[in-house]
């Protein structure tokens, strides 16, 4: 009875219960053969069998189309392969009259079913699996584990495993460029205005030098010409330079850096363009003094408008505000510029009915306390006091009186070269100022770009370490993963081929590795402790058997062996003379025959007893098994009478082998307790004569006869039959 094992089960209801029923009738025949039942009973318990695989094949091979099985026409040839074998093994199951081969067909089938469910089936079951599950089933699973098996199926173990590390690697990567960029386009920023600080200065230096030509225009306009001709060819030339050099500043900072100021360039371009024309037109006379005023104040304005922008780019606050504040203060210089021009001429032509340019004095005031008000806004405390200091120094007291003269009309008391000079010098102070303050933003955005360089050169060169070493530890953990995976594959493989010998120790204490690998190796225990039952069961097998044999072998030799003396007896001796006859008959090969007596062994056993006949007869083989060849036949055919069939001996040869036997028997001696027994043998020969001898019994008849002719010429003699 061999029971059913759920290990055989491969998954598929029906399937597995058509292999159990199968074994259920192998093992219900398996007792039918044991306890002798009645053929028709065997039979039809065969009969049954024989319908019940047909059926399961069927439903099998039906299962196996359904599934698309790659392997499917070489199942379908295994099925009828043993369906065509059934008819042959009810023969040898029911004419077998031997329980022995009745059973073996039982063995048979068993092995047969094993076989297919281990070698066919179960390799198959991932096939069965994927045919069984219904679409409900894989409805019922969640998405996340829909993916994640699909994950499973598309990426290989090792190729998960290297996605595992490169996916957050990467993620870290784009968020280190992410970074990166960030700072690299703060370091841009700060590149960019620190271009443009540059600008500053010249802005400074041209609006200043523009004021100043403004100014001397305006007076070589209103007084005597020649006066003012030298020195307002000179600042010209000042101014050109001044363009000259702004104009190259331009060109060093690159387009793109220029965008926010571009329309400020446009106008500044047209601007320096009519300058030339202007300049002619005043040479000539042309223009009025307004209008020159107007003119500058525009160019002026359009140039100061270029520092104003310059605070919106995102810098450090410190120097936004700082060019915030000398935006501030670059118009408020601007604006005494204007002022000084307005009063110079509210003055000298002692004009209290020109309405325009007295309001556009008195409108300069109140724009003044605007632009202090919005420097006061972004300045820090030193630079508000440095202004203070300037504004409320000796010169700005004496401009006041005189601009409040300029305001009530009073121009009897004021003198024009006075506030001319005062307010230059006013203007110059703040121009050291705007000088100072230019530096200082140089000198912040220097520090702010040397910062930024630092910090990007930093970050670049800490994320490339981290990222060199987070490479390094992601491949020793990847590789580690790996070999420990390696490692069990190669143990398994192992284990498959029959292999019992590789242990699996794993390193870890008690991590998923380590289980895997204590299952490994209780697997390969359990296998290890199967093989050696399978092995103990075989050589106990293998150990009855031989006793078997033994048993057999040792029934076999009482049947032919004399047991007194080891040498065949008269039954074997015939059958293989007969055989030995015969063959020598027909290849033409000699073949004697002795006949042996020993002499007067009657008294020897009257003399000293049975038990001494009996060790003179023991003496008498063994002697004869000494000298025989291999090929001679000795036997003991009567009580001490012996035959001897010498193949290939003729009987000169004969009679050679038999004296020198005779005459080692006469001079041994045969030594009993304290005696020493001599004895003798006669010896008949006869050589096989084809023609006449047929049979063992015509040719020891002639040995015989010639025994006894030896008898008669009195004992311990060889005589050939004649
Ligand atoms: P001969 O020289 O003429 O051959 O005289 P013999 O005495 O040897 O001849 P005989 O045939 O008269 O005697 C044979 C004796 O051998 C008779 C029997 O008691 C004895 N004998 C036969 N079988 C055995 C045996 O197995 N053991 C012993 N000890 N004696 C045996
Ligand atoms: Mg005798
Ligand atoms: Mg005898």
């Amino acid at each position: 009875m061999i029971n059913w094992n759920d290990g055989l089960n491969i998954g598929v209801k029906k399937l597995d219960d058509d292999h159990k029923k199968i074994l259920n009738i192998i093992n219900t025949l398996s007792v039918a053969i044991r306890d002798d039942e009645a053929e028709s009973v065997i039979d039809s318990i065969f009969d049954d069998l024989e319908k019940y695989t047909k059926i399961h094949f069927d439903r099998e091979e039906i299962f196996l189309k359904k599934c698309n099985y790659p392997k499917i026409k070489e199942r379908i040839e295994h099925h009828s392969a043993l369906i065509k074998k059934f008819p042959e093994l009810k023969t040898k199951l029911t004419n077998s009259l031997n329980t022995e081969n009745a059973q073996e067909v039982s063995y048979f089938l068993t092995d047969w079913l094993f076989n297919h469910i281990i070698e066919e089936d179960i390799p198959a079951t991932d096939t069965f699996e994927k045919c069984a599950l219904s679409k409900r089933h894989v409805l019922k699973q969640s998405i996340l584990k829909r993916i994640i098996n699909k994950t499973t199926k598309a990426f290989s173990f090792t190729k998960r495993i290297f996605l595992l590390s490169v996916i957050p690697l990467t993620g870290m990567l784009i968020f280190a460029f992410i970074l990166l960029f960030n700072d690299y386009s703060r370091y841009e920023d700060i590149k960019k205005t620190s271009s443009f600080t540059h600008i500053i200065s010249n802005i400074n230096e041209l609006a200043h030098s523009l004021q100043i030509e403004r100014g001397l225009s305006s007076g070589y306009i209103s007084s005597s010409q020649s006066k003012f001709k030298d020195t307002l060819n000179k600042q010209r030339i000042i101014v050109d330079k001044s363009i000259k050099s702004f104009n190259n500043k331009l060109m060093s900072v690159h387009g793109d850096k220029l965008l926010v100021i571009s329309p400020f360039i446009e106008t500044f371009i047209k601007d320096i363009d009519s300058l030339n024309n202007f300049r002619k037109k005043i040479d000539a006379n042309t223009v009025s003094q307004s209008s020159i005023i107007n003119f500058y104040t525009e160019i002026i304005r359009n140039i100061l408008g270029i520092t104003s922008k310059m605070a919106i780019y995102n810098l450090d606050k410190e120097i936004s505000s700082s060019i915030s504040s000398l935006s501030s203060l670059l118009q408020y210089k601007e604006s005494l510029g204007l002022k000084r021009a307005y009063g110079t001429m509210l003055i000298e032509n002692n004009e209290i009915l020109n309405k325009e340019k007295y309001i556009k004095f008195i409108q300069l005031s109140g724009s003044q306390s605007t632009l202090l008000n919005n420097f006061n806004h972004t300045a820090t405390a030193l630079q508000k006091d440095k202004l203070n200091s300037i504004i409320n120094s000796n010169i700005s007291n004496k401009i006041y009186n005189i601009e409040n003269s300029i305001k009530n009309h009073n121009f009897q008391d004021v003198n024009s070269v006075i506030w001319f000079e005062s307010m230059t010098e006013l203007i110059n102070g703040m121009k050291i100022f705007e000088d100072k303050l230019t530096n200082e933003i140089n000198m912040l955005i220097r520090n702010e770009l040397e910062d930024a360089t630092d910090k990007l050169f930093k970050w670049i060169l800490y994320s490339s370490i981290i990222f060199v070493l987070t490479v390094i530890i992601i491949y020793v953990f990847e590789q580690s993963s790996k070999n420990e995976i390696y490692q069990l594959i190669d143990a398994m493989k192992h284990l498959a081929r029959g292999g019992r010998t590789l242990k699996l120790k794993s390193t870890s204490t008690n991590d998923e590795m380590a289980k895997m690998y204590s299952a490994y190796e209780t697997t390969r225990q359990k296998l290890l402790q199967g093989d050696m039952y399978t092995q103990l069961y075989l050589s106990k097998k293998e150990l009855e058997i031989q006793r078997h044999q033994k048993q057999n072998l040792k029934l076999e030799k009482i049947a032919f062996i004399d047991i007194l003396t080891g040498v065949l007896n008269r039954r074997k001796f015939g059958e293989i003379s007969n055989k030995e006859i015969e063959r020598s008959t027909r290849y033409g090969r000699n073949l004697s025959f002795l006949m042996l007596d020993i002499d007067n062994f009657k008294s020897l056993n009257d003399t000293y007893g049975h038990a001494l006949g009996d060790k003179v007869l023991q003496h008498f083989s063994s002697t004869c098994l000494n000298m025989a060849r291999s090929i001679d036949v000795i036997a003991r055919i009567g009580g001490e009478e012996f035959a001897i069939m010498l193949p290939e001996v003729d009987a000169e040869g004969a009679y050679l082998f038999a004296e020198r036997f005779r005459e080692k028997i006469y001079s041994s001696q045969v030594h009993i307790e304290d005696k020493i027994i001599k004895y003798s043998v006669s010896i008949g020969i006869a050589t096989l004569d084809g023609d006449k001898d047929k049979e063992v019994k015509d040719i020891l008849q002639k040995a015989d006869k010639a025994l006894y002719r030896a008898k008669e010429s009195g004992k311990n003699c060889s005589i050939i039959y004649t």
